[in-house]
């Protein structure tokens, strides 16, 4: 792989998953070049994974000293850029991302969550365009949100905002990874629709359901009927103009779809829900690394924006 043909790195958008790594670099003027990836060694450590972003950061920049934004797939203190802890990433807690790749690489680093970049990444170049108020929710293997109000990303007073599927929405529901019972993630998400169908996957679910399984179905419309709603009270409490919704559970079928956009008015005043718009996310996997880039802009470029 290369990093993009002829790209000077001026930035470097860094997409830290549990099962991939992924670096792109970035010119001046915000053209991508082609990601490199790698397996992350998420089994062996904060160490071991912080040595994989540099090497391949180290690989990307081909020669320059670009800036770095690096996602993580769970809250952090954007300020001093520790990583406060992620599910998908056994052994990570208060790790002080930030400050290791500072001083392995000598660059300067940022660190956020990936779910706000993706968030930044489809506000300005994707589904979220032109708006003032926008969400992004994801509902893959698990669910998340990133917030963009006033047309700037919005972390909370702990870097904890966003964490959209652990509102309880069934109090005797099933038991979430978090702890608690009846979050969203633990009804609606693609691992418990697989789990609640007794199935090995949502795509498996939404097979089933498109040759007829009722019970399948019932799933299927159970998880939407908790995501509508569920977005009808992030309208009701924000005020939205657009809601981008993405990850693989929205490739379930256009039943799906149209239940969840039934269960958004269920759980919404009419006045906030006819004015948001709700649209399926545009960039796919690529929306965080060109949030990386966005937040860049902001940080280094025209801070007082
Ligand atoms: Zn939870």
């Amino acid at each position: 792989m290369s990093p993009g043909g002829a790209t000077v790195a001026s930035v470097l958008g860094v997409d830290l998953g549990g099962t991939w790594l992924r670096v792109a670099a970035f010119s001046a003027d915000g053209q991508m070049g082609q990601p490199l990836r790698v397996p992350t060694p998420s089994a062996a450590g904060p160490e071991a994974v912080v040595d994989a972003v540099c090497e391949l950061a180290r690989q990307a920049a081909g020669g320059a000293r670009p800036r770095l934004v690096i996602g993580v797939p769970g809250p952090v203190d954007p300020h001093q850029g520790v990583v406060h802890g992620a599910p998908n990433l056994p052994g990570w807690r208060e790790v002080p991302l930030r400050q290791l790749i500072e001083r392995r690489l000598g660059w300067e680093c940022r660190v956020e969550h990936d779910a706000g970049l993706a968030a930044l990444g489809e506000h300005r170049r994707g589904a979220g365009r032109g708006s003032t108020n926008f969400a992004y929710v994801t509902v893959s293997t698990g669910i998340g949100a990133g917030l963009i109000l006033d047309r700037r990303l919005y972390r909370g007073s702990q870097g904890t905002a966003g964490e959209f599927g652990h509102m309880v929405v069934e109090p005797d529901g099933p038991r979430c990874r978090c702890g608690n019972r009846g979050c969203l993630e633990a009804v609606a998400s693609g691992t418990a629709i697989a789990e609640m169908a007794g199935r090995s996957s949502g795509a498996e679910v939404s097979a089933a359901a498109a040759a007829g399984d009722p019970e399948a179905q019932a799933v299927l419309d159970r998880a939407a009927g908790h995501l509508g709603r569920a977005i009808g009270g992030l309208l009701n409490l924000l005020n939205l103009d657009a809601v981008a919704l993405g990850g693989g559970v929205f490739n379930a079928g256009p039943r799906f779809w149209e239940s969840m956009v039934e269960a958004v008015a269920e759980g919404s005043f009419p006045g906030p829900r006819r004015h948001a718009l709700l649209a399926p996310a545009e960039l796919r996997g690529d929306a965080g690394l060109l949030g990386a880039f966005e937040l860049a802009q902001e940080e280094w470029e025209r801070p007082s924006d």
